[in-house]
């Protein structure tokens, strides 16, 4: 068996952000060489996500207005985590509920997707340098 590890930089411009990282992780499984495997997808911070969806600009407007309707980001004093000198309680919030982390199948050296699946991280606390581990294995 044979095993991959990559990290992937962001530092997003907006706070909250949806970025499309497909193209990344079918690139981190053609220089693993493997062709049959799993790949995992985790976001290593605990304000951002990993998540499987369309790639629909409607889509991820949507996204921000309901978790923003779920977790306000202001005002900052009705978390308890914000008593910290923190800001970032809602962030926490919205990554809870958009997932930590995805895993796909690998076949013949590709993401064995769904129809209109794709890879995304969801950001909620940006504007500064994040990763995302990108774990490989297979053979
Ligand atoms: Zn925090």
């Amino acid at each position: 068996m044979k095993s991959y590890r990559k990290e992937l930089w962001f530092n997003t411009p907006t706070r909250v952000a949806f970025v499309n990282i497909t193209g990344q992780v079918q690139e981190c499984i053609r220089e693993s060489g493997i062709g049959d495997g799993l790949v995992l997808v985790n976001a290593m911070h605990i304000t951002a996500s990993v998540f499987i969806n369309d790639d629909e600009s409607g889509l991820h407007h949507d996204y921000g207005v309901w978790l923003e309707k779920l977790a306000p980001h202001e005002p900052l004093k009705q978390y308890r985590h914000n008593d910290t000198g923190e800001d970032n309680a809602d962030a926490h919030i919205k990554r809870q509920v958009m997932g930590r982390e995805v895993v796909v199948a690998i076949t013949n050296g590709r993401l064995d997707f769904g129809p209109w699946e794709q890879i995304f991280y969801g950001e909620f606390d940006g504007k500064r340098r994040k990763r995302v581990l990108v774990k490989i294995i297979g053979e």
